[in-house]
């Protein structure tokens, strides 16, 4: 029978059996508005809180910061929006983020450049780095808010957030982090990592999709996201998915549990998917290879479409991505990987696996027997892999 192996956990991860026999209830049985009075109703209200304080004790935060919604989009645009809207008021119009956010965050801003806020791109370095004293030179007396991602989902660099953080506190500028990568995959503490907004996501952690979570720092009252009930202390208005933020609860303290043990596994299996396929000529790691999520591989193989490579791929029961999951589908080149760097060609012959503590070791070799004889074949039929070798074409 052929191997199955997922490699896309970036993208979305399987709902888990903890997960989904805690949610398994609340689908069916306890089904009571958690507004209504009575036990039913009750039950399902303590549920949620139940939930919310397993999110805020996995992010080191307080219960009454956490606020359910429904996904990591809407996360980053109410924490983006919320904040820009609020702060422009006292004159704060300008935002600080940088080139190689996720669409979540980059179209928000957009969307507000549009109603005349500025907005200032930081450039990554060619690691997929940026650096804490960048934020500090680009903070003005009317910078409203930081928003920097704690882990890229291309590359899986991760950022210097406690340092940014430390910036923000001190020039009293909010800063909101998109962690939608990062929550379960690497240790996270608002309070001492000095973070005002965090984004995160339970489809990346074995929960269901549908729903998210945006930590708010107490004092920070942005303006609501839904107007109506008095759901969400009123921010977030419309009845709770009760099942799904019980699932996203469980999800969080499994994810959260033994992490260094969990990472130090799927990092070696990483570094031996890196290290096999940087053996394939002209392959090269894209991101930073130390400040990396335990899970992220990323490498360029010139002279490759990732449309095909993905497809043969998918041949030998691999999925993995080209690109970011929200991009495949469209033929641009990833933003991210042009944000570092790389030439359209190079870029378009690019390979994410994201693996994580469900890979096994047989997966692993099956990633690295399928990969490079897939890859000698396309090249063996790319007019462009001729053109390179040929030295017709010099990549960048
Ligand atoms: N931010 C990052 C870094 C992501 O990777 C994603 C999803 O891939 C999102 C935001 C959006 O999350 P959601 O799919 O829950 O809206």
């Amino acid at each position: 029978m052929k191997r199955f192996v997922y490699a896309d956990n970036a993208a979305t991860t399987q709902i888990s059996d903890e997960v989904f026999s805690a949610m398994e209830y609340w689908l069916k049985e306890g089904y009571g508005n958690p507004s209504s009075i009575y036990a039913k109703g009750r039950d399902a209200g303590h549920a949620i809180e139940d939930a919310r304080k397993s999110v805020a004790a996995a992010l080191g935060a307080q219960p009454a910061e956490i606020f359910f919604v429904g996904c990591g989009s809407e996360a980053d645009n109410w924490a983006i929006k919320g904040t820009a809207h609020k702060l422009a008021a006292k004159g704060k119009k300008h935002i600080i983020t940088t080139t190689f956010e996720h669409h979540a965050v980059l179209h928000t801003c957009a969307a507000l450049e549009k109603e005349g806020f500025e907005i200032t791109y930081l450039p990554v370095d060619e690691k997929g780095l940026i650096t804490a004293q960048q934020v500090a030179d680009a903070i003005r007396p009317d910078t409203a808010l930081v928003t920097i991602m704690y882990a890229n989902n291309e590359i899986g660099t991760i950022q210097p957030i406690p340092e940014i953080g430390k910036i923000c506190r001190e020039k009293g500028v909010w800063f909101h982090t998109d962690a939608v990568q990062a929550v379960g995959n690497v240790p996270i503490n608002v309070v001492e990592q000095k973070i005002d907004m965090l984004s995160m996501s339970g489809h990346k952690i074995h929960a269901p999709k549908g729903v998210g979570v945006l930590y708010i720092k107490k004092g920070i009252v942005l303006p609501n996201l839904i107007d109506g009930g008095g759901q969400e202390r009123g921010r977030r208005a419309g009845t709770e998915n009760v099942a799904s933020i019980v699932g996203l609860g469980r999800a969080i303290e499994i994810a959260c549990s033994n992490l260094p043990e969990k990472n130090e596994r799927v990092r070696a299996m990483r570094d031996r998917i890196i290290d096999a396929l940087l053996e394939i000529p002209m392959a090269r790691l894209n991101g930073d290879r130390e400040h990396r999520l335990a899970g992220n591989i990323n490498i360029s193989f010139p002279g490759v479409e990732g449309e095909a490579l993905l497809l043969s791929l998918d041949l030998q029961g691999i999925c993995a991505s080209s690109g970011s999951a929200c991009t495949s589908g469209s033929l641009d080149p990833s933003h991210v990987l042009l944000a570092i760097g790389l030439s359209h060609e190079v870029a378009h012959g690019s390979l994410r696996i994201s693996i994580n503590d469900w890979t096994t070791d047989e997966d692993t070799d099956h990633i690295i027997a399928s990969v490079p004889p897939i890859i000698e074949k396309l090249r063996s039929m790319s007019p462009m892999w001729e053109h390179i070798m040929k030295g017709e074409l010099v990549l960048a």
